[in-house]
């Protein structure tokens, strides 16, 4: 489309590129030209053709949890930069401060308690828009004391999950973060906890490879990319070209990673049929 007709349409460059701030988007699942204000109270998909948009922690937090009810705990926790690391595109730390000052959170996750159709509950929401959800320290401990909090109260736990893989600013710290969640859910598990996670696009890397694919049950988004390596990686490393539709929710559902798809705005009459059928 043509400057001059978007802009007789009221689309502008500026407004497409800070979506969900503008007042039009184009679907990348159906290339219809949607009102942001109908994406946005459509829990971010399309009315069109159902495609999932990248939606963020505070969105998940109201589809979740019944109104009000959320309380947000360790908000304070902030990652420091224990390598001093600095690459070509400057250093962790400055990295750090202006995303911190740019979303308004301190860190990739949230962790909440909160009712879900009245039922006491832990929300865990990473943000794929605070550096690609990657892991670092400060995820991993704020999802394990998030785990602790489930554990002591005996609430049923959910995860939302998104990720681009390990935080490689803070070296082997990050990939630890991936046995220290592990093993607190495998206690949670030994007592008795209910752990449903739900898979959005990206889930990959380190989460994949931790507690995105542990949950009691797995639900996921439709069409959102679930794997450990991306594909172009795998097809370097086996020589042979890739399935079609390899590392999509449909995908893995077919072949019993996934247990069920679930559109964002069922998300929650979901959840809470899995807590009253399995609590
Ligand atoms: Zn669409």
């Amino acid at each position: 489309m043509s400057w001059f007709k978007r802009a007789q349409q009221g689309i502008f460059t500026k407004d497409k590129a800070e979506m969900p701030g503008g007042l039009w988007q184009k679907c990348d699942g159906c290339s219809e030209v949607l009102f942001a204000k109908n994406i946005e109270e459509n829990s971010f998909t399309c009315d069109k053709c159902d495609f999932h948009f990248r939606a963020d922690s505070d969105s998940y937090v109201s589809i979740c949890f019944d109104e009000d009810s959320a309380e947000e705990f360790n908000q304070e926790m902030k990652s420091v930069d224990p390598l001093n690391f600095i690459d070509a595109k400057g250093s962790y730390k400055e990295k750090l401060e202006s995303t911190i000052k740019k979303k308004g959170v301190n860190e990739a996750v949230r962790t909440l308690t909160g009712k879900i159709n009245s039922v006491d509950s832990v929300l865990v929401v990473m943000d794929f828009s605070f550096m690609a959800a990657s892991m670092g320290s400060v995820v991993g401990e704020k999802i394990s004391r998030a785990i602790q909090v489930a554990t002591d109260k005996k609430m049923p736990l959910v995860i939302v999950c998104a990720s681009g893989g390990a935080r490689m600013h803070e070296g082997a710290l990050s990939l630890m973060q991936m046995a220290k969640t592990s093993a607190k859910l495998a206690r949670f598990s030994q007592q008795g906890g209910l752990y449903i996670t739900v898979l959005t696009n990206p889930t990959t890397g380190g989460v994949s490879a931790s507690f995105a694919m542990l949950g009691d049950v797995i639900l996921a988004e439709p069409k959102a990319l679930i794997g450990f390596a991306g594909p172009r990686v795998i097809k370097q490393t086996i020589g042979k070209d890739l399935p079609d539709g390899f590392q999509t929710s449909e995908f893995l559902l077919e072949h019993g990673f996934v247990d069920r798809i679930i559109h964002r705005k069922e998300l929650k009459s979901e959840i809470s049929s899995l807590i009253d059928l399995l609590l």
